[in-house]
């Protein structure tokens, strides 16, 4: 099924998983995936490395399991240095693996050089999966701004041409201020763009973690958050409680805004996935019929 479809009667709840670095360690992510299918969630994404990080031939094999299992599967493909042949390979291999969901990305630019490709922004791989094939593509973005553009204004401008050039579902980096997300909606709705955003979410559970992110993504720390960190950073089990604390007050703020879906970042951590799911399950209303 195109995940898409699951908008039109209900606020949707997925999953994001990756594969495990190691591959001795592959066993674990089906543990995973069997206790998130306890969530009943409505699909699991799956990310994918790019520039050749090694366990990517596993994203394909993952979505796949997710699939057999019942769960709609979403995989990640970013287009940084791979040919049209590289991704016409892949859209087959997805054909044949009958998964319909995927989430069109560039990938982060490293540092200094690397193999160029054929692709240099998302929207180019957008229209390009657009052309050979029947997918239902998703594409990233940033309520904050993605951290290359000068502004939010350019880099909504930009989200306009992914939207135009086929995405008909949008996932957000993640945020830890909701009224972030409100102003960026607004932006969206401004520049016409009227697909469905799903608000990512990740608990934060320690202070790694999210020290990692803002040096990558640059996601802005609310002074809430901070104080909470500094109160926890050195005691786990409290880090851990408060970092699900945060993201279930986020998101029940969120579902009751009116939000399409959310899309949480479970860090293959399916205890956190399941505090979470049972905090907010019953308020994810299916939608009335007009
Ligand atoms: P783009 O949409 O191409 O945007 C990249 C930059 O270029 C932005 O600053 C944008 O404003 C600008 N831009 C876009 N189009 C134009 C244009 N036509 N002219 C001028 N400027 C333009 N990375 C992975 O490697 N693997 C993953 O599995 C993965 N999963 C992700 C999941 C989510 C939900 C999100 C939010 C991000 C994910 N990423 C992943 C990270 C992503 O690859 C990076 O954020 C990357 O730097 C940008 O990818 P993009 O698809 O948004 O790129």
């Amino acid at each position: 099924m195109k995940t898409t479809e699951i908008f039109k009667y209900k606020q949707v709840f997925s999953y994001e998983v990756f594969p495990p670095k190691k591959s001795s360690n592959v066993s674990t992510i089906y543990k995973t995936i069997e206790e998130l299918k306890k969530l009943a969630p409505d699909s699991i994404s799956v990310t994918y490395g790019a520039l050749g990080a090694k366990n990517n031939e596993e994203t394909f094999k993952i979505a796949s399991a997710i699939k057999s299992y019942g769960i709609e599967s979403i995989t990640h493909l970013p287009c940084i240095g791979l040919t049209k042949e590289d991704v016409l390979e892949k859209l087959e291999e997805l054909k044949k693996l009958r998964i319909e969901n995927i989430l069109a990305l560039r990938g982060d630019l490293p540092e200094g050089d690397y193999k160029k490709g054929d692709f240099t922004y998302a929207s180019d791989l957008i229209r390009f999966i657009k052309e050979n094939g029947n997918f239902n593509i998703i594409a990233a973005c940033y309520p904050e701004g993605h951290i290359d553009c000068k502004n939010i204004v350019e880099d909504v401008k930009n989200l306009k041409i992914k939207v135009d050039a086929g995405a008909s579902q949008l996932m957000t980096q993640l945020f830890l201020d909701n009224n972030v997300f409100y102003n960026f909606k607004e932006k969206c709705e401004l520049a016409d763009i009227n697909v469905p955003i799903e608000a990512g979410i990740m608990p934060v559970v320690n202070k790694k973690q999210i020290e990692k992110m803002t040096s990558l993504c640059g996601v802005k720390l609310p002074k809430k958050f901070i104080k909470i960190m500094e109160r926890y950073e050195h005691n786990p089990v409290a880090m851990r409680d408060a970092g699900i604390a945060y993201a279930i007050d986020q998101i029940v703020d969120l579902i009751a805004q009116g939000v399409d879906g959310i899309h949480l970042y479970t860090m293959n951590n399916s205890y956190i996935a399941r505090k979470v799911h049972e905090a907010v399950a019953n308020l994810l209303l299916e939608k009335k019929a007009s």
